[in-house]
Protein backbone atom coordinates (compact mmCIF):
# COMPACT_ATOMS: atom_id res chain seq x y z
CA UNK A 1 0.00 0.00 0.00
CA UNK A 2 1.32 3.21 -1.18
CA UNK A 3 0.84 6.39 1.08
CA UNK A 4 1.87 9.97 1.65
CA UNK A 5 2.76 10.75 5.08
CA UNK A 6 2.49 14.21 6.27
CA UNK A 7 3.10 13.30 10.12
CA UNK A 8 4.51 16.22 12.00
CA UNK A 9 6.44 13.64 13.87
CA UNK A 10 7.78 10.33 13.89
CA UNK A 11 7.94 11.38 10.29
CA UNK A 12 8.71 10.48 6.79
CA UNK A 13 12.11 8.52 6.31
CA UNK A 14 13.00 8.52 3.01
CA UNK A 15 12.29 5.01 1.48
CA UNK A 16 16.16 4.24 0.25
CA UNK A 17 17.20 5.15 3.96
CA UNK A 18 14.10 2.18 4.81
CA UNK A 19 15.43 -0.23 2.60
CA UNK A 20 19.15 0.31 3.39
CA UNK A 21 18.18 -0.53 6.86
CA UNK A 22 16.16 -3.26 5.96
CA UNK A 23 19.11 -5.12 4.18
CA UNK A 24 21.27 -4.79 6.52
CA UNK A 25 19.18 -5.52 9.55
CA UNK A 26 20.33 -9.38 10.32
CA UNK A 27 24.04 -9.07 9.14
CA UNK A 28 24.95 -5.46 9.48
CA UNK A 29 28.70 -5.43 7.54
CA UNK A 30 29.05 -8.78 7.78
CA UNK A 31 29.40 -9.15 11.38
CA UNK A 32 26.34 -11.97 11.88
CA UNK A 33 24.75 -9.21 13.73
CA UNK A 34 21.95 -6.46 13.63
CA UNK A 35 23.32 -2.65 14.60
CA UNK A 36 20.67 -3.06 17.47
CA UNK A 37 23.19 -5.76 18.66
CA UNK A 38 26.45 -3.89 18.54
CA UNK A 39 28.36 -3.00 21.22
CA UNK A 40 28.26 0.81 21.92
CA UNK A 41 31.99 0.51 22.00
CA UNK A 42 32.96 -1.84 19.40
CA UNK A 43 34.63 -0.97 15.98
CA UNK A 44 31.50 -1.17 13.49
CA UNK A 45 29.36 1.21 16.15
CA UNK A 46 32.67 3.74 16.77
CA UNK A 47 32.23 4.03 12.91
CA UNK A 48 28.55 4.62 12.25
CA UNK A 49 28.67 7.12 15.03
CA UNK A 50 31.92 9.09 14.15
CA UNK A 51 30.91 8.72 10.41
CA UNK A 52 27.03 10.25 11.45
CA UNK A 53 29.46 13.25 13.14
CA UNK A 54 30.94 13.92 10.17
CA UNK A 55 28.65 14.54 7.79
CA UNK A 56 26.53 16.10 10.00
CA UNK A 57 29.68 18.74 10.44
CA UNK A 58 29.72 18.87 6.75
CA UNK A 59 26.38 20.00 6.15
CA UNK A 60 26.00 22.19 8.38
CA UNK A 61 29.26 23.64 8.32
CA UNK A 62 29.67 23.19 11.90
CA UNK A 63 33.04 25.25 13.38
CA UNK A 64 35.79 23.28 14.81
CA UNK A 65 34.91 24.89 18.01
CA UNK A 66 31.40 23.24 18.96
CA UNK A 67 31.16 19.53 19.89
CA UNK A 68 28.31 17.37 19.06
CA UNK A 69 26.41 14.95 21.10
CA UNK A 70 23.99 12.36 20.46
CA UNK A 71 21.58 12.13 23.51
CA UNK A 72 18.36 10.49 24.94
CA UNK A 73 15.88 12.31 26.58
CA UNK A 74 14.27 14.10 23.21
CA UNK A 75 13.74 17.82 23.01
CA UNK A 76 11.93 17.85 25.99
CA UNK A 77 15.22 16.60 27.53
CA UNK A 78 16.90 19.77 26.02
CA UNK A 79 14.50 21.81 27.91
CA UNK A 80 15.75 20.70 31.22
CA UNK A 81 19.63 20.43 30.03
CA UNK A 82 19.71 23.68 28.87
CA UNK A 83 19.07 25.26 32.41
CA UNK A 84 20.96 22.85 34.31
CA UNK A 85 23.97 23.52 32.04
CA UNK A 86 23.62 27.33 31.33
CA UNK A 87 21.52 29.23 34.18
CA UNK A 88 24.63 29.47 36.01
CA UNK A 89 26.46 31.32 33.36
CA UNK A 90 25.93 34.98 35.32
CA UNK A 91 25.37 35.14 38.81
CA UNK A 92 21.70 36.48 38.57
CA UNK A 93 20.57 33.15 37.21
CA UNK A 94 18.30 34.41 34.74
CA UNK A 95 17.64 33.70 30.88
CA UNK A 96 15.91 35.06 28.02
CA UNK A 97 12.99 33.34 26.17
CA UNK A 98 10.96 33.43 23.32
CA UNK A 99 7.88 32.12 23.41
CA UNK A 100 6.15 32.12 19.81
CA UNK A 101 4.09 28.70 20.24
CA UNK A 102 3.57 25.52 22.58
CA UNK A 103 7.45 23.95 22.83
CA UNK A 104 8.93 27.25 23.59
CA UNK A 105 6.44 27.82 26.24
CA UNK A 106 7.00 24.40 27.23
CA UNK A 107 10.84 25.06 27.78
CA UNK A 108 9.72 27.63 29.84
CA UNK A 109 7.65 25.80 32.03
CA UNK A 110 11.32 23.76 32.99
CA UNK A 111 13.31 26.65 32.96
CA UNK A 112 11.42 28.15 35.67
CA UNK A 113 12.61 25.37 37.72
CA UNK A 114 16.07 26.33 37.95
CA UNK A 115 15.95 30.49 37.88
CA UNK A 116 14.39 33.03 36.43
CA UNK A 117 12.64 33.63 33.08
CA UNK A 118 12.34 36.55 31.22
CA UNK A 119 9.77 36.40 28.46
CA UNK A 120 10.91 38.53 25.59
CA UNK A 121 8.22 38.91 23.54
CA UNK A 122 4.41 40.06 24.60
CA UNK A 123 2.10 37.19 25.78
CA UNK A 124 0.23 36.19 22.71
CA UNK A 125 -3.20 35.26 22.32
CA UNK A 126 -2.96 33.13 19.83
CA UNK A 127 0.95 31.90 18.13
CA UNK A 128 0.02 33.33 14.54
CA UNK A 129 3.43 35.16 13.90
CA UNK A 130 6.68 36.49 15.99
CA UNK A 131 6.14 40.12 17.36
CA UNK A 132 8.28 42.72 15.50
CA UNK A 133 11.56 43.26 17.48
CA UNK A 134 10.71 46.49 18.59
CA UNK A 135 8.33 44.97 21.11
CA UNK A 136 11.06 42.87 22.62
CA UNK A 137 12.67 43.06 25.92
CA UNK A 138 16.42 41.47 26.59
CA UNK A 139 18.09 41.30 28.96
CA UNK A 140 21.58 42.79 28.64
CA UNK A 141 22.70 40.32 32.11
CA UNK A 142 20.67 37.08 30.77
CA UNK A 143 22.15 34.09 31.20
CA UNK A 144 20.82 32.82 27.09
CA UNK A 145 18.50 33.92 25.44
CA UNK A 146 16.04 30.58 24.12
CA UNK A 147 14.10 30.19 21.00
CA UNK A 148 12.28 27.93 19.02
CA UNK A 149 13.40 28.03 15.59
CA UNK A 150 9.95 26.49 14.26
CA UNK A 151 7.23 25.64 16.42
CA UNK A 152 5.98 22.97 15.04
CA UNK A 153 2.11 22.92 16.26
CA UNK A 154 1.83 26.62 15.38
CA UNK A 155 3.90 26.62 12.23
CA UNK A 156 5.73 29.79 13.03
CA UNK A 157 9.35 30.04 11.36
CA UNK A 158 11.46 32.60 12.43
CA UNK A 159 12.93 33.78 9.10
CA UNK A 160 15.70 35.11 10.61
CA UNK A 161 18.34 34.30 13.38
CA UNK A 162 17.50 36.85 16.49
CA UNK A 163 20.27 39.71 17.03
CA UNK A 164 21.31 38.96 20.90
CA UNK A 165 24.43 41.33 21.48
CA UNK A 166 26.96 38.69 22.65
CA UNK A 167 24.63 36.65 25.00
CA UNK A 168 24.35 33.26 24.12
CA UNK A 169 21.72 31.98 21.88
CA UNK A 170 20.11 28.37 22.39
CA UNK A 171 17.79 26.99 19.63
CA UNK A 172 15.49 24.38 19.72
CA UNK A 173 16.06 23.25 16.09
CA UNK A 174 13.96 20.13 16.22
CA UNK A 175 11.52 20.36 13.57
CA UNK A 176 13.47 22.30 10.71
CA UNK A 177 16.95 21.29 11.50
CA UNK A 178 18.75 20.53 7.88
CA UNK A 179 16.01 21.95 6.00
CA UNK A 180 18.04 25.14 5.42
CA UNK A 181 22.07 26.37 5.39
CA UNK A 182 22.57 27.42 9.13
CA UNK A 183 25.26 30.16 10.35
CA UNK A 184 26.38 27.65 13.44
CA UNK A 185 28.20 30.10 14.66
CA UNK A 186 25.65 32.78 16.12
CA UNK A 187 24.73 30.15 18.32
CA UNK A 188 25.88 28.80 21.49
CA UNK A 189 23.63 25.59 21.77
CA UNK A 190 21.12 24.12 18.91
CA UNK A 191 19.29 21.06 20.06
CA UNK A 192 16.92 19.10 17.80
CA UNK A 193 15.11 15.30 17.91
CA UNK A 194 15.99 13.25 15.11
CA UNK A 195 12.40 12.13 14.52
CA UNK A 196 11.36 14.57 11.73
CA UNK A 197 13.93 15.69 9.46
CA UNK A 198 16.69 13.45 10.09
CA UNK A 199 15.90 9.92 11.49
CA UNK A 200 13.73 8.19 14.23
CA UNK A 201 12.67 9.34 17.55
CA UNK A 202 15.05 8.10 20.19
CA UNK A 203 18.31 10.38 19.73
CA UNK A 204 18.57 14.16 20.04
CA UNK A 205 21.17 16.09 18.74
CA UNK A 206 23.11 18.64 20.82
CA UNK A 207 25.96 21.42 18.90
CA UNK A 208 27.46 23.21 21.62
CA UNK A 209 30.24 25.60 21.83
CA UNK A 210 33.15 24.78 23.64
CA UNK A 211 33.39 27.64 26.08
CA UNK A 212 29.89 27.04 27.33
CA UNK A 213 31.39 23.74 28.48
CA UNK A 214 31.61 22.95 32.18
CA UNK A 215 28.71 25.24 33.34
CA UNK A 216 26.51 22.75 34.76
CA UNK A 217 24.83 23.19 38.08
CA UNK A 218 26.12 20.88 40.64
CA UNK A 219 22.55 18.78 40.76
CA UNK A 220 22.81 18.81 36.69
CA UNK A 221 22.38 14.91 36.27
CA UNK A 222 24.86 13.27 34.38
CA UNK A 223 23.05 12.27 31.34
CA UNK A 224 22.66 16.08 30.63
CA UNK A 225 25.69 17.24 31.62
CA UNK A 226 27.12 18.96 28.27
CA UNK A 227 30.79 18.49 29.48
CA UNK A 228 30.54 15.00 30.59
CA UNK A 229 28.97 13.92 27.33
CA UNK A 230 31.44 15.92 25.38
CA UNK A 231 34.38 14.55 26.98
CA UNK A 232 33.29 10.99 26.02
CA UNK A 233 31.99 11.56 23.06
CA UNK A 234 28.66 10.91 23.85
CA UNK A 235 29.59 7.25 25.30
CA UNK A 236 29.66 7.97 29.04
CA UNK A 237 26.58 5.40 28.68
CA UNK A 238 25.10 3.24 26.58
CA UNK A 239 24.03 5.75 23.07
CA UNK A 240 20.98 4.94 21.16
CA UNK A 241 22.23 2.87 18.82
CA UNK A 242 19.68 2.18 16.09
CA UNK A 243 19.03 5.53 15.90
CA UNK A 244 22.33 7.04 15.59
CA UNK A 245 22.69 4.55 13.03
CA UNK A 246 19.37 5.66 11.39
CA UNK A 247 20.19 9.39 11.34
CA UNK A 248 23.54 8.36 9.87
CA UNK A 249 21.83 6.69 6.71
CA UNK A 250 19.95 10.11 6.80
CA UNK A 251 22.61 12.30 6.89
CA UNK A 252 23.86 10.24 4.00
CA UNK A 253 20.77 10.75 2.22
CA UNK A 254 20.70 14.80 2.57
CA UNK A 255 24.39 15.01 1.32
CA UNK A 256 23.63 12.73 -1.98
CA UNK A 257 20.64 14.55 -2.42
CA UNK A 258 22.72 17.98 -2.73
CA UNK A 259 22.97 18.75 0.83
CA UNK A 260 20.43 21.29 3.16
CA UNK A 261 20.71 23.61 0.53
CA UNK A 262 19.12 21.40 -1.77
CA UNK A 263 16.59 21.20 1.03
CA UNK A 264 15.96 24.64 1.43
CA UNK A 265 15.16 24.81 -2.54
CA UNK A 266 12.76 22.01 -1.89
CA UNK A 267 11.68 22.90 1.45
CA UNK A 268 10.43 26.50 -0.62
CA UNK A 269 9.33 24.66 -3.66
CA UNK A 270 6.78 22.80 -1.33
CA UNK A 271 5.33 25.13 1.37
CA UNK A 272 4.79 27.86 -1.61
CA UNK A 273 3.17 25.60 -3.92
CA UNK A 274 0.86 24.63 -0.63
CA UNK A 275 0.46 28.51 0.59
CA UNK A 276 -0.72 29.48 -2.70
CA UNK A 277 -3.62 27.44 -2.87
CA UNK A 278 -4.63 28.19 0.65
CA UNK A 279 -4.03 31.71 -0.10
CA UNK A 280 -5.68 31.67 -3.66
CA UNK A 281 -9.07 29.74 -2.30
CA UNK A 282 -11.48 32.56 -1.55
CA UNK A 283 -11.63 32.03 1.87
CA UNK A 284 -12.13 27.94 1.41
CA UNK A 285 -8.81 27.42 2.66
CA UNK A 286 -7.57 29.89 5.50
CA UNK A 287 -3.58 29.67 6.81
CA UNK A 288 -3.59 30.48 10.47
CA UNK A 289 -0.22 32.18 10.36
CA UNK A 290 1.14 35.88 9.58
CA UNK A 291 3.07 35.51 5.84
CA UNK A 292 6.24 36.43 6.95
CA UNK A 293 6.47 33.77 9.60
CA UNK A 294 5.05 30.71 7.83
CA UNK A 295 6.88 27.27 8.01
CA UNK A 296 8.17 25.71 5.51
CA UNK A 297 8.19 23.03 7.23
CA UNK A 298 4.75 22.72 9.16
CA UNK A 299 1.47 24.08 7.46
CA UNK A 300 -1.54 24.79 9.59
CA UNK A 301 -4.97 25.76 7.94
CA UNK A 302 -8.39 25.91 8.74
CA UNK A 303 -11.51 24.54 5.66
CA UNK A 304 -14.66 26.51 5.58
CA UNK A 305 -13.98 29.48 7.94
CA UNK A 306 -11.09 31.31 9.51
CA UNK A 307 -12.38 29.15 12.78
CA UNK A 308 -12.89 26.05 10.35
CA UNK A 309 -16.44 24.13 9.94
CA UNK A 310 -15.12 20.84 11.46
CA UNK A 311 -17.56 18.26 9.52
CA UNK A 312 -15.82 19.66 6.60
CA UNK A 313 -12.38 19.39 8.00
CA UNK A 314 -13.26 16.16 8.86
CA UNK A 315 -14.60 15.28 5.40
CA UNK A 316 -11.13 16.97 4.19
CA UNK A 317 -8.94 14.38 6.34
CA UNK A 318 -11.67 11.10 5.14
CA UNK A 319 -11.49 12.07 1.27
CA UNK A 320 -7.28 12.82 1.82
CA UNK A 321 -7.09 9.61 3.41
CA UNK A 322 -8.89 7.51 0.99
CA UNK A 323 -6.55 9.26 -1.41
CA UNK A 324 -3.09 7.53 0.32
CA UNK A 325 -2.47 11.17 2.06
CA UNK A 326 -2.60 10.62 6.00
CA UNK A 327 -1.37 12.45 9.07
CA UNK A 328 -2.97 15.63 8.29
CA UNK A 329 -5.11 16.27 11.18
CA UNK A 330 -3.89 19.56 12.98
CA UNK A 331 -1.90 18.94 16.63
CA UNK A 332 -5.21 18.56 19.17
CA UNK A 333 -4.47 21.61 20.76
CA UNK A 334 -5.07 23.65 17.81
CA UNK A 335 -7.11 21.74 15.45
CA UNK A 336 -7.83 22.13 11.91
CA UNK A 337 -5.24 20.88 9.05
CA UNK A 338 -1.61 20.69 8.88
CA UNK A 339 0.54 19.63 6.53
CA UNK A 340 3.75 18.88 7.52
CA UNK A 341 6.49 18.91 4.86
CA UNK A 342 10.05 17.46 5.71
CA UNK A 343 12.76 16.60 3.50
CA UNK A 344 11.50 13.29 2.79
CA UNK A 345 8.97 14.41 1.43
CA UNK A 346 9.73 14.96 -2.28
CA UNK A 347 8.46 18.03 -4.16
CA UNK A 348 6.07 15.47 -6.49
CA UNK A 349 4.32 14.50 -3.02
CA UNK A 350 3.46 17.95 -2.24
CA UNK A 351 2.36 18.12 -5.92
CA UNK A 352 -0.14 15.74 -5.46
CA UNK A 353 -1.23 17.44 -2.25
CA UNK A 354 -1.82 20.46 -3.81
CA UNK A 355 -3.88 18.68 -6.82
CA UNK A 356 -5.96 16.96 -3.96
CA UNK A 357 -6.42 20.24 -2.55
CA UNK A 358 -8.02 22.01 -5.52
CA UNK A 359 -9.82 19.21 -6.11
CA UNK A 360 -11.66 19.12 -3.16
CA UNK A 361 -12.27 23.02 -2.93
CA UNK A 362 -13.78 22.34 -6.46
CA UNK A 363 -16.32 19.40 -5.29
CA UNK A 364 -17.12 20.88 -1.98
CA UNK A 365 -17.21 24.87 -1.41
N1 LIG B 1 10.52 21.03 20.22
C1 LIG B 1 9.81 20.97 19.08
C2 LIG B 1 9.90 22.12 18.13
C3 LIG B 1 9.01 19.87 18.82
O1 LIG B 1 8.29 19.82 17.70
C4 LIG B 1 8.95 18.81 19.74
C5 LIG B 1 8.15 17.55 19.53
N2 LIG B 1 7.28 17.48 18.58
C6 LIG B 1 9.69 18.93 20.93
C7 LIG B 1 10.48 20.04 21.11
C8 LIG B 1 9.65 17.86 21.97
O2 LIG B 1 10.39 16.79 21.54
P1 LIG B 1 10.29 15.34 22.20
O3 LIG B 1 8.90 14.88 22.01
O4 LIG B 1 11.30 14.57 21.40
O5 LIG B 1 10.66 15.48 23.62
Amino acid sequence: MSVINFSAGPAKLPKAVLETAQSEMLNYNNTGLSVMELSHRSADFTKIITGAEKNLRELLDIPENYKVLFKQGGGTGQFSAVPLNLMGLKPGRCADYIVTGSWSAKAVQEAEKYGKVNKVVPKLSKYSGIPDVDQWTLNPEASYVYYCANETIHGVEFPYIPETNGVPLVCDMSSNMLSRPVDVSKFGVIFAGAQKNMGCAGVTIVIIREDLLGKADPQCPVTYDYKVQAGNNSLYNTAPTYNIYILGLVLQWVKEQGGVKKMSENADLKSKAVYEVVDNSNGFYNATVEPCSRSRMNVPFRIGSKEGNETLENLFLEEAKQNGMIQLKGHRSVGGIRASLYNALSVDEARAFVQFLKDFQAKHQ
